[in-house]
């Protein structure tokens, strides 16, 4: 059997099998545009796509594809063979530097929101050489960014480059002025922790609701649940163990650092943690692991729940973006360091980061808005929809003394003065302490925890880079022209510290006065729903930043609004109407049917004894028909609120008319069809109940 070191990037055409197999001058060349971001030479392509082509036929590829990521959320391929006709009449394997560069998918059929007419087919892909090619299955993947014919991006690829550039331009510059000469360049890393659910296939067989929707649209709760808190970090089953076993197999052929694995909180709910990397290549193997754990799930006749509210009442599931800035030196700049020097520099990205975020809670909020997600936010089991910034009392109580020029009264009990002083030495274990805050601090990283399971990373860090980058330049604009760097400094950070205070909070983010104090004391926002936030992606401080720093053009604007918007309300109608089916074909029948039996035992009961009461049969009789009677009229409304909302034209009035209309017919409906299922004789219901799935994985 083969080692875990051995399979370790088995599959990745990674810097090792690059140097093995390119000219020295073609790896020195490639190896200057992954590390420093330069320009790809495009001299060098035939000799890499060669040496591609020989490497993955060597793994058994026939096929290669462009591998990329629309605005679906997920991934996309179109796989070519390598075979070439040959005038003996035989094929050639080929592949040839252009075909690695730039690919010309049919790019009609993805979503563009108006920026690509469908007549105007033509878009384009272009190989991302900082993300490395690997193989799956029988076909060799390229990483690359999807643009329209115009060079508009269509992806979540190209505005994450272009953010991760801008934050790379502003940090050299604030870099610079602190004496770092020996800084190529400053990327930013994250490490997503990833959880989802388990059930079986055959459970997932018998709801249409999980198979259309990815999640279930009624059911009422288990008699047992998460109450017990015995699942979180539990031994971990059998069936699960085998699961993960494999996957991790195919992550680390795939060169993806998985390393923690645990049970979740919720029965059936698990998580799973790579270490952490440069962010597109952490978006590019998030990606991949969503698509690896739902393909080797069905393998041990499972199936992977990504979606962020499976099951309602019962905590549903995110993904953890843990995020920090490094140079290519290896200093990490969101690390407190142990010199007075380091210590200013680490509180100069600290505070652009809580202005950054403060700044643009709003880009943060829509980063992380679908319609799954809605469900969890807030629901106190997740962050609320308010964001806010957990540093800890220690690393707060030191902001405040910088702000107010008094002494630290922490370990150290002298005025700090910065560029003078070390900083007093925090205790990084009491900084991870607060799982209810959204952007926690957590020793040397951030923590932004109101991503849903299923979102790709891309978005939020397209936000926070460019959010972050943009309050670098500010700085940076004010201390390249300072006379006394010191003393500009001083006075950013002690501003900043004052002005943006008020995002910093350190208490329970589930506590439902927090909300009331955010909102109406601190003044901070607060979009509940996908439609609430969405449109001020347009607002003009937001829209001016990201094209300011070039990471969006106004029509990438316009179009990313409509086609999130348009995702949600399909998304929504696609849940009413498989609920209108599911509560018209099998769960009213089912109801009446037993209601039938229960008057049919009346009948029998009394036929054979007499006056016998009848007393459960009567009233479960009673009880079941009113609710069938009342279903059936939910039902019909909700069908009448569907025509309704499909017949608005204008996008986001839709998206209004869902979360005002359609949503509460839904939720009115639910609660109508999970009434009745607590009555129903179990044999009758016509879906597996909640403690069926949640408990099917032995
Ligand atoms: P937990 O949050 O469960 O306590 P850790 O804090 O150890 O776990 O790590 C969570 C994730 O954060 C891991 O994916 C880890 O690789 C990642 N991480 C650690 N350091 C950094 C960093 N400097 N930048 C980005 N991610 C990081
Ligand atoms: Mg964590």
């Amino acid at each position: 059997m083969e080692t875990v070191k051995e399979m370790f990037g088995s599959n990745v055409f990674d810097d090792r099998v690059m140097k093995a197999n390119l000219p020295a001058k073609v790896y020195a060349s490639l190896k200057k545009t992954i590390d420093e971001g330069t320009e790809l030479d495009s001299s060098v392509a035939n000799a890499v796509a060669e040496a591609m082509k020989e490497w993955a036929i060597a793994k058994g590829a026939t096929h290669f594809t462009h591998w990329f990521q629309p605005l679906t959320g997920v991934t996309a391929e179109k796989h070519d063979s390598f075979i070439s006709p040959s005038p003996d009449g035989g094929v050639i394997m080929e592949f040839s530097g252009k075909e690695l560069i730039k690919g010309e998918p049919d790019a009609s059929s993805f979503p563009s929101g108006g920026i690509r007419a469908t007549f105007e087919a033509r878009g384009y892909t272009a190989w991302d050489p900082t993300s490395y090619a690997f193989v799956k299955g029988k076909t060799l993947c390229i990483p690359t960014a999807f643009c329209s014919y115009g060079g508009e991006a269509l992806d979540k690829k190209t505005p994450l480059l272009r953010s991760m550039a801008a934050l790379n331009k502003q940090a050299l510059r604030i870099l610079k002025l602190f004496g770092n000469s020996d800084v190529k360049c400053v990327r930013t890393s994250v490490g997503p922790e990833q959880e989802y659910f388990l059930i079986t296939k055959e459970m997932y067989d018998k709801r249409p609701d999980i198979r259309f929707t990815g999640r279930t649209l009624f059911g009422c709760k288990p008699p047992k649940g998460q109450e017990m808190d015995d699942h979180y970090f539990g031994v971990i089953k059998p069936k699960v163990a085998e699961f993960m076993e494999d996957l991790n197999e195919e992550l680390w052929k795939l060169g993806i650092l998985a390393k923690t694995e645990h049970n979740e909180v919720a029965p059936a709910q698990h998580e799973l943690a790579p270490i952490y990397t440069t962010t597109n290549i952490a978006t590019d193997h998030n990606q991949l692991m969503m698509e690896m754990m739902q393909k080797i799930a069905s393998k041990h006749g499972l199936v992977c729940l990504l979606h962020e509210k499976p099951f309602a009442g019962v905590n549903g599931s995110g993904k953890h973006n843990n995020w920090s800035m490094a140079t290519d030196t290896g200093i990490n700049l969101l690390s407190p360091g142990d010199t007075p020097h380091e210590n200013v520099q680490f509180l100069t990205f600290l505070c652009a980061v809580i202005k950054a975020v403060d700044e643009y809670q709003d880009l943060l909020r829509i980063s992380v808005a679908t319609a799954g997600n809605d469900h969890r936010l807030g629901a106190n089991e997740a962050p609320p929809a308010v964001v806010s910034i957990f540093l800890g009392d220690e690393l707060t109580a030191i902001l405040e003394a910088i702000e107010t020029d008094t002494p630290y009264s922490g370990t150290v009990r002298t005025k700090m003065k910065l560029g003078v002083d070390v900083l007093p030495q925090f205790n990084r274990d009491t900084t991870d302490r607060n799982r209810t805050s959204p952007f926690a601090f957590t020793g040397n990283k951030f923590e932004f925890r109101m991503l849903g399971s299923s979102n790709s990373i891309s978005c939020a860090n397209i936000m926070l880079n460019s959010a972050v980058a943009e309050v670098l330049k500010g700085f940076a604009d004010e201390l390249e022209v300072a006379d006394d760097f010191t003393a500009a400094l001083h006075g950013i950070i002690r501003k900043t510290i004052k002005d943006h205070k008020h995002i910093l909070f350190n208490g329970n983010g589930y506590d439902a006065s927090w909300i009331g104090e955010a909102t109406e004391k601190r003044g901070l926002l607060n979009y509940r729903t996908t439609p609430d936030c969405m449109p001020h992606l347009l607002d003009k401080k937001n829209a001016d930043m990201l094209k300011g720093l070039g990471v969006f053009t106004q029509t990438e604007l316009d179009s990313r609004v409509d086609i999130m918007l348009e995702n949600y309300c399909k998304t929504v109608i696609i849940e009413a109407n498989t609920m209108v089916d599911m509560a018209g074909t099998a769960i009213t029948p089912a109801v009446a049917e037993y209601t039938h039996k229960l008057a049919d035992s009346i009948i029998a009961k009394k036929a054979a004894c007499g006056s016998v009461a009848c007393a459960y049969e009567s009233s479960a009789m009673k009880t079941l028909s009113e609710l069938t009677d009342a279903i059936a009229v939910s039902t019909a409304s909700l069908e009448a609120k569907i025509a309704d909302v499909k017949a608005i034209d204008d996008v986001i009035e839709q998206s209004y008319a869902i979360r005002d209309e359609l949503i509460p017919a839904m939720d009115a409906l639910r609660a109508l069809v999970d009434s009745a299922e607590t009555k129903t004789a179990k044999a009758y219901w016509p879906y597996p109940s909640y403690a069926d799935m949640l408990f099917s994985v032995k």
